[in-house]
């Protein structure tokens, strides 16, 4: 099957049984600074498991776009990528076990027809000391369901329970946790012993690979440590897109599925090297799969608005690029080949996400550019680094030849070098100290005024995206702002463009806001309560009890946000919108400045 045909698939069933089907969310997380990416299809629907209605209804499926930058190491493997898309599907308060297990046993089996005898599970095995009970009711279901005994495990909390702060002995008072059941896929490829005596479900050999897992909320933590039932009990699955696909091939190499076969033979005729299924691997194979993952995963990005920087997600985006065009050359591609193999991509996922053929252009640009750029670098490192034998000097590469840290880092690990991280860490923060204090006394004056700059920019994009909201009655998020002293530039959803009257309206209604001098207020409070004075639907799967700044402007704005800001917005003068133009698909973009 291919990938598009199992994400239908998989979509029209839980649609049959009465789940709205909801768009990905966007990979960069909506109104949520403390996290760059999505991780999962239950990241965004954190806060309706935790209580709030769904506009959507109580049962919801999805594909969503995931990314991980904490898989970066394991790509290479025959199952992991950093990018990947998860099938998910939610019960809100509505449907439990049961059903649950009942739907995706029928998924699996009939849909896919993935054979029976080929699926195991695992199950809570409970906890005494805690009081928590083995989850024999799904063990029975699964058992009901026509699964042999022996392909039923049960295994601690460590394996199969779910909370956002770990297992059970580690969640705060009032979290909601519960066990989960994850589905595994039999390859049938002979058990490794390096791996230990027996195979089993969760053995790291590469016989059995984690197709889904579905996830129940049924607990609270109460004060005295004890856990009561939920009154409503929610259910959470997520299962691999590609890992399903390989399974219904019966092959467990994801790179071998559909989607990666037009950029796989880009680099199989570019590289004059042939590909094969390895578990895992430090051939040259594993060059073939992080390009395949990471460009791919660059394609997504770059269609969704990140451009390539130096912090946040446009430092991973180049990282994935950078770290593309060395593996590239490793296996021996001279030329600029990573458009070539984004195109590709955009060709694959055209039917099923249209803005990636929208941004197919842009695309290449950006990747051409940055191909071009850092080749150069490349190979000025690659030469000193030779020429450095055994000592190598991170810190050198990097501040003559911008040779990036972490690339020097792998090199040297390849070769069997350990860097001493800590001590580069230092030298680079020092430096980066020296730079800094360096460009204020070359600009004494200039750029103590350039910063008091930026930060009445700053205030005015909350008040543009206050007003923005007001003025096109929609729920507007930021989707990527950029201050300079001279202007700010600031990029929302919204589909077309702003008719002059709308514009004039926010510019008139910034201005209001400005006349009022309204006082700007910072609060540090946890993130629950923060959640309910801004309003909006931003959460993340970090540690409960998180304290964040919330600024607040008079009662007209309030956002997470880690400042700073003027005191009154009577300190930003006149607020003048320069221009308004697409920035990417559905994404519209301000230029502004204050007068
Ligand atoms: P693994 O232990 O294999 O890394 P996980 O425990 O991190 O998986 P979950 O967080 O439960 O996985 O995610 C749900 C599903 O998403 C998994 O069952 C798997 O099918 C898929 N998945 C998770 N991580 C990746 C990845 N890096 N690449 C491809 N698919 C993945
Ligand atoms: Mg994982």
């Amino acid at each position: 099957m291919t990938v598009s045909e199992v994400r239908k698939r998989y979509l029209d069933f839980f649609a049959k049984r009465g789940h709205a089907i909801i768009p990905s969310a966007p990979i960069v997380p909506e109104n949520d600074p403390t996290t760059l990416f999505t991780g999962s299809g239950m990241q965004p629907l954190v806060p309706y498991l935790l209580g709030q209605p769904h506009p959507e209804g109580t049962r919801l499926a999805n594909s969503q776009l995931s990314f991980r930058a904490e898989d970066i190491e394991e790509v290479g493997d025959n199952r992991h990528t950093t990018f990947f898309e998860m099938l998910g599907n939610w019960s809100l308060g509505d449907y439990f076990k049961k059903e649950q297990l009942s739907w995706v046993y029928e998924f699996l089996t009939e849909e896919l027809k993935l054979p029976k005898d080929r699926l195991w599970v695992t199950c809570f095995a409970g906890d005494e000391t805690l009081n928590l009970p083995k989850d024999t009711e799904s063990a029975g279901i699964w058992k009901g369901l026509g699964m042999p005994e022996d392909h039923i495990c049960f295994c601690d909390a460590k394996k199969n329970w779910w909370s956002r702060s770990g297992t059970p002995d580690e969640m705060p008072t009032g979290e909601l946790g519960g066990p989960d059941s994850e589905i595994f896929f039999d390859f049938q490829t002979p058990h490794d012993p390096a791996f230990g005596e027996t195979c089993h479900p969760n053995c790291d050999c590469g016989r059995f690979m984690e197709i889904g897992n579905s996830v129940f909320l049924e607990y609270i933590k109460n004060t005295d440590g004890s856990f009561g039932k939920l009154p409503k009990q929610n259910v959470d699955f997520g299962g691999g897109l590609e890992r399903l696909t390989s399974a219904t091939n019966d092959n467990p190499d994801i790179f071998l599925t559909d989607v990666f076969s037009t950029p796989l033979e880009v680099l199989k005729n570019r590289s004059h090297k042939p590909y094969k299924n390895v578990e895992r691997t430090t051939s040259y194979i594993k060059s073939f799969r992080i390009i395949l993952d990471h460009i791919r995963a660059a394609t997504f990005m770059l269609a969704s608005g990140i451009r390539p920087s130096n912090t946040e997600q446009g430092y991973i985006l180049r990282r994935l690029i950078r770290r593309s065009i060395r593996e590239a050359d490793k296996l021996g591609i001279k030329d600029a080949v990573l458009a070539e193999v984004a195109e590709s991509f955009d060709t694959a996922y055209t039917d099923s996400y249209s803005f990636m053929q929208e941004a197919a252009g842009l695309i290449r640009e950006e990747l051409e550019k940055e191909e071009a750029q850092f080749k150069k670098t490349l190979s000025h490192g690659m030469r000193e680094l030779k020429k450095m034998g055994d000592n190598i000097d991170a810190f050198l590469l990097f501040t003559t030849f911008g040779f990036p840290i972490e690339l020097t880092e792998e090199i040297a690990r390849e070769r069997g070098i350990n860097l001493d991280m800590n001590t580069i860490k230092a030298k680079m923060k020092e430096h980066q100290a020296l730079s800094r204090a360096g460009a204020a006394q070359k600009f004494a004056g200039g750029l103590a005024d350039s910063a008091k700059q930026t930060v009445r920019y700053h205030t005015a994009t909350h008040l543009l995206l206050a007003a923005l909201r007001k003025v096109l009655r929609g729920e507007i998020v930021q989707k990527g702002s950029n201050i300079t002293a001279e202007r700010l530039r600031f990029d929302f959803n919204w589909p077309i463009k702003l008719s002059p009257e709308q514009l004039k309206a926010t510019e008139d209604l910034v201005n209001e806001k400005i006349l009022e001098r309204l006082s700007v207020e910072m609060k540090e409070l946890p993130k629950a309560e923060a959640q309910k004075i801004v309003g909006t639907l931003s959460f993340n799967l970090s540690k409960y009890g998180d304290i964040v700044k919330v600024y607040k402007i008079g009662d007209f704005s309030a956002e997470f946000c880690g400042g700073p800001h003027v005191e009154n917005t009577g300190e930003l003068g006149h607020f003048r919108i320069l221009k308004e133009e697409a920035s990417s698909a559905g994404v519209r973009r301000i230029k502004a400045m204050l007068e």
